[in-house]
């Protein structure tokens, strides 16, 4: 049920989302695709509210999908140009179950992702018994060991686009798996040469990818090589960096600490305040103790919301533009803060529990840190309950 006023609400900024698009455009241009990863409704953010948002910028070719329900949100939000699968769709069940989920893919006009030679057997018997043909992505196997299909396969694969009317398009990708945890990026780059390797091996085979993608956010901003014809940011599209690391590279090749802005913001509003004296316990298992009179404000959220529980007695949101540190343990879907030396609170007022109030801001990285997360987790998890709004 929509609600016009609810206690908590997710902003999403449309001008940070441009600016981020704008960004990361001119990393593509001058002539490189660029698909925007939708998966996890959107990083959390929402994917209806975002596929509109990006329904309307030109720069965005692609949306990059995990699953059939994702595409089938995506093409009812409105979006009418491609959409890639990055997830598996079928596990191979039966026949005639594998054909009814292509089936339905294809009614969708989604691009499937070859995963391993069984799938793209399935995909070419479907191809032959349905007299069509379609776009596959076919994911190759370069180090990161979690789908794609191994270099001693190829000769199969080959024989099977060849014999199917799938031969083109099609595209080769792969995906890296150590280039944001790290400033080293030796495995990266070995990954980037295997892949390379593949795609010339099928070349040889007769079967040459009319496209090439490998680079998620980290490799968008750090990488040329990496960029192809297509590059597919997620985390940074919607304002964040990958890592530290990641920043701490692009910063050290000369590039702006602003590329990025985040598009997300979290409020709540007061439900009630409490006065209470000292030597008071707060919360499940009295892990807050108050040493002195104290004025609680409690929050109608927690963790079903998506506010982390291990952040008990470790967070703080923003009250008035001053920060109110979260006491005791958070709830299921309630958190108590201080609110003790912040002049004028009423009931009603915003607690802000991502974004900025005032000069404070409370990023997802920082919560994600004191959560002992980082921020895809923290993002992901928000509750799709919550109502989000799109403001300028
Ligand atoms: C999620 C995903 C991305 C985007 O990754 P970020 O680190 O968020 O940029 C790119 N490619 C694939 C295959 C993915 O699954």
């Amino acid at each position: 049920m929509k609600n016009s006023a609810p206690l908590s609400w997710i902003e999403l900024s449309a001008s940070a989302l441009h600016h981020n698009i704008r960004t990361l455009s001119r990393m593509a241009a001058p002539k490189r695709m660029l698909a925007a990863p939708v998966k996890a409704d959107a990083y959390g953010h929402g994917l209806e509210q975002i596929v509109t948002l990006l329904s309307s910028e030109k720069q965005v070719d692609y949306l990059a999908v995990h699953s059939l329900g994702e595409a089938e949100r995506a093409r009812q939000s409105g979006w009418s140009r491609k959409i890639m699968l990055v997830g598996p769709i079928f596990a191979g069940r039966s026949i005639k179950s594998d054909f009814a989920l292509l089936d339905a893919a294809l009614a969708l006009d989604t691009e499937p992702l070859v995963t391993s030679v069984e799938s793209l057997a399935v995909m070419a018997a479907y191809a032959k018994k349905r007299a069509t043909s379609f776009h596959t992505h076919l994911k190759l196997e370069t180090g990161t060991h979690r789908q794609g299909v191994i270099e001693r396969d190829l000769p199969k694969i080959a024989r099977l686009y060849k014999s199917s009317p799938l031969k083109q398009p099609y595209a080769c990708t792969t995906h890296f798996a150590n280039i944001e945890d790290t400033t080293d990026h030796s495995y990266a780059h070995a990954q980037l040469e295997r892949f390379q390797q593949m795609v010339s091996m099928l070349r040889k085979l007769g079967t040459p990818p009319t496209i090439q993608h490998t680079a998620a956010s980290a490799a968008t901003i750090l990488f040329n090589k990496t960029r192809f014809d297509l590059v597919r940011p997620g985390i940074s599209l919607y304002g964040h960096w990958p890592s530290k690391e990641t920043f701490l590279s692009h910063r050290l090749h000369g590039g702006r600490e602003d590329a990025f802005k985040p598009v997300l913001s979290w409020r709540t509003r007061i439900t009630q305040l409490q006065d209470i004296p000292a030597d008071s316990f707060i919360g499940y298992g009295c892990t807050y103790r108050t040493t002195s009179r104290t004025k609680l404000a409690i929050l109608p959220i927690g963790y079903f919301d998506g506010y982390p529980r291990a952040l008990s007695n470790q967070a703080y949101v923003l009250i008035r533009g001053k920060r109110a540190p979260v006491r005791g343990r958070v709830c299921m879907d309630l958190v108590m803060v201080d609110v003790t030396d912040i002049r004028g609170v009423r009931m009603g007022d915003i607690a802000t529990l991502i974004g900025s109030d005032g000069d404070e801001t409370i990023s997802v990285e920082q919560l994600a840190a004191l959560a002992g997360t980082i921020n895809y987790e923290l993002l992901a998890r928000l509750s799709a309950e919550t109502e989000r709004f799109i403001v300028p």
